[in-house]
């Protein structure tokens, strides 16, 4: 593996870094504090040709490696969660999924106008029954002459409220007896032309999110919702695959925004065991603050060769399973570590929102969480390791 980034690497970097500290990061915490995203950033990223990604140009994409993008998601992760994780759902998880499975008509239909931010993408596995056990999912879908009617409900779906695109995923009614559970979910692209779209009712999440607080998450109710034949993403009884593997792209990203958060974490940390003084010294000067400062940098270290070894796999085209799991799971553990580590670093001050410390820490938790918790990933990593199980 080559450790230097390629000039087109760095290229995206640079683009990625100019627009996260010089338009989301002077306004992260007002969008904390507002629980909103300004929607002329979606543009924004897309006439930088973030949005497009991996995607080829005939798609409206940038036709970036994986490395570039693993890139953009550590930028946006530095400056906030929010906004990378808009972007992980939009480009990776719905983007990417529709680019694997999609018909020619679908791709050209969804595809150009998902690049260009005209249209947002939100991916809709998640039910109040059904979280880390996917296949435990109640919505369902029942053919009828016009297509397939979808009933059920989905919870936490990023970006839900302001998409006009769902991947949906549900259970098709009537298979035969003995169907296993996962072989019954098909996976529907649902067009979202308007808020008022017959069958479909979104609101935003009830509760007070702990991070992710500009985030959008919607709590989406389909009753009765047609959904044409020619909506169909993967083919019958595919849904779980499509499912995995939206997971999969989506997890790479989650793994390069953590580093993003590692890497805020290290730098206010430092700023301030620079500048505080105690007992008439820097605090950066006493053993302890400097033994934490290390762990902080090597760990950062560590997971960022983490990511980028699954990217730079994915871009072999190799698959990079076992390694993209090893990064999400190291990468979010230890940033979680980091942020914990740097409101202590900042005292009191870090538990204040004066400083962006307490967001990080707020933020990571839910890196933790989506995209497979990391009992999960650790779940992935020992089956790849000693093999599923035998009994
Ligand atoms: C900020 C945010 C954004 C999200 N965005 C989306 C989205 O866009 N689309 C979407 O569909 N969903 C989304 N989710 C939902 C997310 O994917 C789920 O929260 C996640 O899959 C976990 O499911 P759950 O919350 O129901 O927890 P549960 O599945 O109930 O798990 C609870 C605990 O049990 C553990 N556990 C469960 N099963 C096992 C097992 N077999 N072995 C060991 N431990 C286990 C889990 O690791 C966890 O610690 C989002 C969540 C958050 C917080």
């Amino acid at each position: 593996m080559d450790f230097t980034l390629s000039q087109n690497q760095l290229h995206w970097q640079r683009i990625a870094r100019d627009f996260a500290q010089g338009r989301v990061a002077p306004i992260a915490r007002e969008m904390d504090e507002s629980h909103d995203m300004p929607i002329a950033l979606v543009s924004e990223m897309a006439s930088l040709g973030l949005l497009g990604a991996t995607l080829p140009k005939s798609l409206g994409g940038s036709e970036m490696d994986h490395v570039s993008l693993a890139l953009i998601y550590e930028e946006l992760g530095r400056a906030c969660s929010s906004v990378r994780g808009f972007m992980t759902v939009h480009s990776s998880l719905v983007m990417q999924c529709i680019h694997q499975w999609g018909t020619d008509e679908q791709k050209q239909r969804f595809l150009p106008m998902m690049a260009s931010g005209e249209a947002i993408g939100c991916y809709a596995l998640t039910e109040p029954e059904a979280g880390t056990d996917a296949a435990s999912i109640q919505t369902t879908a029942t053919k009828n002459a016009g297509g397939y009617l979808l009933n059920g409900e989905k919870i936490w779906i990023t970006n839900g409220n302001i998409a006009r695109a769902a991947i949906v995923f549900a259970k098709l009614t009537g298979t035969p007896d003995g169907t296993k559970p996962h072989q019954q979910i098909t996976s529907f692209l649902v067009p979202l032309e308007s808020t008022e779209r017959v069958g479909i009712t979104r609101t935003r999440m009830s509760g007070q999110e702990l991070g992710h607080r500009a985030s959008d998450h919607a709590h989406i109710t389909f009753k009765n919702c047609l959904v044409s034949s020619d909506m169909v993403l993967g083919g019958e009884g595919m849904g779980f695959k499509v499912a995995m593997s939206a997971l999969d792209h989506g997890r790479l990203g989650v793994a390069a925004g953590a580093l993003g958060v590692h890497q805020a974490c290290l730098d206010a940390s430092v700023a301030f065991v620079r500048s505080r003084k105690q007992f008439g010294q820097r605090i950066g000067d006493f053993e302890m603050v400097q033994s934490t400062i290390a762990e902080m940098k090597a760990s950062l270290d560590a997971s960022r060769l983490l990511v980028y070894r699954a990217a730079w796999m994915k871009d072999q085209g190799q698959s990079a399973k076992l390694e993209t799991s090893i990064a999400k799971y190291f990468a979010t553990e230890a940033a979680a570590k980091a942020a914990s580590d740097a409101v202590l670093l900042h005292g009191a001050r870090g538990y204040s929102n004066e400083y962006p410390v307490e967001r990080y820490y707020r933020d990571i938790k839910g890196l933790q969480i989506y995209e497979g918790t990391s009992h999960i990933q650790k779940i992935v990593i020992a089956s790849e390791v000693i093999g599923k199980p035998t009994v």
